[in-house]
């Protein structure tokens, strides 16, 4: 089938993940057909760096044949076993010991699941029954942040805190959402850190409103991802383990993307010393070669679920599946072995930072902030006010076409330009990035004159 035959059967019979099926008939979809290192390539050829490590997940890039060798290995010695009623597989308990290895603190066990999603699901069914088992039946309210994202299950979408989402389903009713730590967005004439302390206090204000012996947990990224890598003021962790410290109430940490290296450490919560309850991760645990997740739990919380007696009634059928699971460990194998994780903190992510700061002198752009691998930018056709091109925020999809056009995969949140490239990204694909990117802007400046 050539080009135009794939699209038109594309747009008869697939429906897309969030995409607005009308629209998609129009356009056309872009066929990815091949990818090698950290670039992926079209039907026409047409080849692009990866700036977002596929949805987040690729960060070793495509170019991985130990993690596809030791799925099939795995898939013709046992291609699936469940380990409900009892039964175990060799893979799930090898990967469950790696992850208790590498995640902070006491986070020394964990339930596996398909995705993200289905792990913040997993994370309700917990929590509800911990505080079920500490005979505190009361503590029922879940606290996020607005412009979160948690998943597109009911229960993930219900912790998410995007507002175009929450028109298209009904919410559980007991999550609550507060103030993000968006300064750019929503700082006004705050300074950063004051603005981060002021997001923390939300916290505690909400708390106290709602009554500590009826909130359960707060859920939150350790920087928000796909709301626009909005990545908090230096204030903001720090002054919610002081909230929390106050209060019993569980901290779930969603690491599904800056788990397994992308701040320059295994975990977010390692990079703001937190010490989380329950974290969840997906995406990169397998750097995309098979759909995994799961949230690891605490010894705290593990010692009342394990302890009490009866059964957690939940699962999956894929939970812990062992070819997922020996995609997870060839994956932190790698990381492990190639010291993946120490060049991003030394070496390339600095390097990304220095250049990614570069673009703050763009004309059209209002903020250049970066950390560890990722970053964004913030589009806006006034600099002092902060103003954007329209109401809309059309200026970001314009961006992103452009960005592809110059051959470099960039994403668009409303109106902030958002990269989070492999970790194995070399300094002079950083440069080549940084390049791509200019030249993006560019041409969005010259198409919005
Ligand atoms: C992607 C994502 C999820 C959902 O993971 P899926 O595997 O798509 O279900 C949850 N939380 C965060 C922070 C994510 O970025």
């Amino acid at each position: 089938m050539n080009k135009s035959q794939l699209q038109q059967r594309d747009r008869e019979h697939f429906l897309h993940p969030f995409t607005d099926f009308h629209d998609l008939g129009k356009q056309g979809t872009r066929v990815i057909t091949h990818a090698e290192g950290a670039y992926i390539i079209d039907i026409d050829g047409h080849r692009m760096l990866d700036g977002m490590s596929g949805l987040w997940c690729c960060n070793l890039g495509y170019s991985r044949n130990e993690i596809a060798d030791a799925i099939y290995e795995q898939l013709k010695t046992l291609p699936f076993y469940n380990s409900f009623f009892q039964c175990t597989t060799v893979p799930s308990i090898e990967l469950a010991n790696a992850l208790a290895e590498v995640a902070p603190g006491d986070m020394n066990n964990v339930f596996f699941t398909g995705s993200g999603s289905e792990a913040n699901d997993t994370n309700l069914r917990l929590i509800r029954r911990y505080w079920d088992l500490q005979q505190q039946p009361d503590k029922r309210i879940i606290i996020s942040r607005k412009n979160a994202y948690h998943g597109s299950t009911i229960g993930g979408a219900s912790l998410g805190g995007m507002s175009g989402m929450h028109k298209q389903f009904q919410a559980l009713d007991y999550i609550e959402h507060i103030q993000q730590p968006y300064w750019f967005g929503e700082g006004g004439e705050m300074s950063p850190e004051e603005f981060g302390v002021y997001a923390a206090r939300c916290l505690d204000e909400k708390i106290q409103q709602l009554g500590p012996d009826k909130v359960a947990a707060f859920i939150a990224e350790p920087i928000q991802g796909a709301g626009g890598v909005i990545i908090p003021p230096q204030t903001y962790w720090p002054e919610v383990k002081k909230v929390l410290d106050q209060y019993d109430i569980l901290l779930v940490m969603d690491e599904v993307i800056f788990g397994f290296g992308r701040t320059g450490e295994w975990f977010g919560a390692d990079y703001y010393g937190m010490q989380p309850d329950l974290m969840t991760f997906a995406k990169a645990v397998t750097n995309g070669y098979f759909p995994l997740g799961g949230t690891m739990v605490s010894d705290r919380v593990a010692e009342v679920i394990k302890g009490k007696g009866g059964e957690f009634t939940h699962g999956y059928t894929y939970s812990a599946h062992p070819a997922a699971c020996m995609a997870g460990l060839a994956t932190i194998n790698i990381l492990r072995s190639e010291n993946i994780i120490e060049n991003v903190r030394d070496n390339t992510g600095p390097y990304l930072a220095k250049r990614w700061a570069e673009l703050a002198d763009h004309p059209i752009v209002g903020e250049a902030r970066s950390l560890g691998m990722v970053g964004a930018l913030e589009l806006v056709r006034d600099k002092g006010s902060r103003a954007r091109f329209d109401d809309d925020c059309t200026a970001g999809g314009v961006c992103r076409d452009m960005s592809i056009k110059n051959g470099l995969v960039m994403r668009a949140t409303g109106d902030t330009m958002i990269i989070a490239p492999p970790l194995i990204i070399t300094n002079q694909q950083v440069d080549e990035l940084v390049e791509k990117a200019r030249r993006a802007l560019d041409d969005t400046a010259e198409a919005l004159a």
